[in-house]
């Protein structure tokens, strides 16, 4: 298999304890301490009330899938398509986008229940979805 690309930027001081948890197989989000609205993709700030002050909250790992695509063409030899890429809207709320891993005759579309696993790159695991059924 062909080496996986690093997408993602070096983690900083927002985002690193997000990275290591994923290298702990822990989904996590980040929760405002002032009104305890989730924020995700990681932020210095909440979009709802600008507070600076959160916590570190685990996800169920628990979601339905909100939309999907299938890739049929292919862009990098790491990613053979076709492949399939969901937004998951997890159960605290956040929307996930990750690979589906899944047999090809697996039936599956907007709403069904999908759970996170891990996949262990170089450097960074990352998070895909199977359907939880
Ligand atoms: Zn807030």
């Amino acid at each position: 298999m062909a080496e996986f690309p690093r997408p993602y930027p070096q983690p900083d001081r927002d985002t690193a304890p997000f990275w290591e948890a994923q290298n702990r197989h822990e989904l996590k989000f980040q929760r405002c301490s002032r009104c305890d609205a989730f924020r995700y993709p990681v932020g210095p700030l909440c979009p709802e009330c600008l507070s600076f002050d959160f916590e570190w909250v685990a996800s169920s790992g628990r979601g339905t899938i909100h939309s999907y695509t299938v890739v049929q063409h292919q862009t990098h030899p790491a990613f053979p398509a076709p492949y399939t890429v969901l937004l998951v809207e997890m159960e605290e709320g956040p929307r996930v986008i990750a690979q589906l891993r899944a047999p090809e005759d697996a039936s599956f579309g907007i709403d069904t229940p999908v759970r996170v696993e891990w996949e262990d790159h170089e450097q960074q695991s990352l998070p895909v979805f199977v359907i939880d059924r």
